[in-house]
């Protein structure tokens, strides 16, 4: 998802980061903002990035893993929220998401060297990917994950905890209008300047980044995209992508091209649309109705696009090459 045509009264403030949580982080203000409010959106983000990066071995993810076989490692009341979130979903999707998907996408190395691994490098990996195994315990919040190679990875999830964090910090200065685009998670809020909704606009999966195939009018709302076009590489013309089936060990293959999760939290929308990618159409709509004020779009390979509800009012398609269903 991506932000189009904001027009805009007052002159916004705008500031970008590089490389946090893995991805480029762009919050716009259209009130007034101070500085300082700005600073404290930004030192948050790169407080999250800090406690949850994978890329950083001293972050409190990577001590965990460290760890694993041998020690439960306490954590602070963040890393242990975001865990504990990615648990209950990981439950709910009975593991179609799961935080402990760390091994595989290690091997994979899909942002890194891609490689493509053979069945008995999987087959070994696979039973340390199940989130059943980890040992929560609230009274220290210390996290275990008992077997060695075990590993966490919160890359489906801990962005959308930061736009939800960034956006409190912004509501609680005052910010009535702003968007949040953190990597293709974007969270709007209120309405444009001039009381018109966001106009956000939904990937097309199949062609260069920035073309839509619907623009969904957004007003306080997060919306959340998980696809094939994101990160891959191509061997010998198979493209594998990076979200994995936790069950096979290879990229997700359940018809869905993309997915969008809109909802008002984005560390819901952001586990629930790596979920729903992996689960397919059905199973998908099956799990995000579960969820009150949640709604789905579901792009699949066969150029359909299939919402949860009708969402004629806030969606327009504009791409004729696919049909449209509820
Ligand atoms: P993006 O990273 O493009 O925002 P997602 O939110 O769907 O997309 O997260 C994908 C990332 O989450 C992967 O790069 C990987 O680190 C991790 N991941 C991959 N497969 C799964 C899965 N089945 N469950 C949880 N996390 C996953
Ligand atoms: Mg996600
Ligand atoms: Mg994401």
């Amino acid at each position: 998802v991506y932000l189009t045509g904001c027009t805009q009264n007052a002159a916004p403030t705008s500031r970008t980061s590089l490389d946090w949580l893995g991805t480029t982080i762009t919050i716009t203000v259209y009130d007034r903002v101070n500085s300082n409010t700005m600073d404290a959106v930004f030192s948050r983000i790169e407080d999250i990035h800090t406690k949850m990066s994978l890329q950083l071995p001293t972050s409190e993810i990577s001590r965990i893993n460290a760890a694993a076989g041998d020690s439960p490692v306490s954590v602070s009341p963040d890393t242990y929220y975001v865990i504990q979130r990615a648990m209950e979903i990981a439950e709910a999707s009975q593991g179609a998401f799961d935080p402990t998907i760390g091994p595989l996408v290690s091997l994979w190395d899909i942002t890194g060297t891609p490689y493509l691994p053979t069945q008995a490098e999987l087959d070994e990996l696979i039973p340390l990917v199940n989130y059943r195994l980890v040992e929560l315990s609230p009274e220290n919040r210390s996290v275990y994950l008992p077997l060695q190679g075990m590993k966490l990875d919160l890359g489906a999830i801990a962005k959308g905890y930061a736009a939800d964090e960034s956006a409190s910090i912004l509501r609680d200065a005052g910010v009535e209008h702003a968007i949040l685009d953190l990597g293709g998670n974007i969270v709007v809020m209120g309405n444009k300047p001039d009381d018109s909704p966001w106009r956000v606009g939904i990937q097309n999966p199949f062609s260069p980044r920035g073309s839509h195939l619907a623009i969904y009018a957004a007003k306080n709302q997060t919306l959340v995209s998980s696809g094939m076009y994101e990160r891959f590489f191509i061997q010998d013309g198979i493209r594998y992508h990076h979200i994995l089936d936790p069950s096979t060990g290879f990229p997700a293959e359940a018809g869905i091209a993309g997915v969008t999760i809109i909802s008002d939290s984005s560390i819901l929308a952001d586990a629930l649309s790596t979920a729903s990618f992996v689960l397919g159409v059905e199973k998908g709509m099956n799990l995000i109705s579960r969820y009150p004020g949640v709604e789905a779009i579901f792009i699949t390979y066969g150029q359909e696009i299939i919402t949860s509800k009708s969402m004629n009012n806030q969606l327009n398609y504009t791409d004729e090459d696919f049909s449209n269903t509820t």
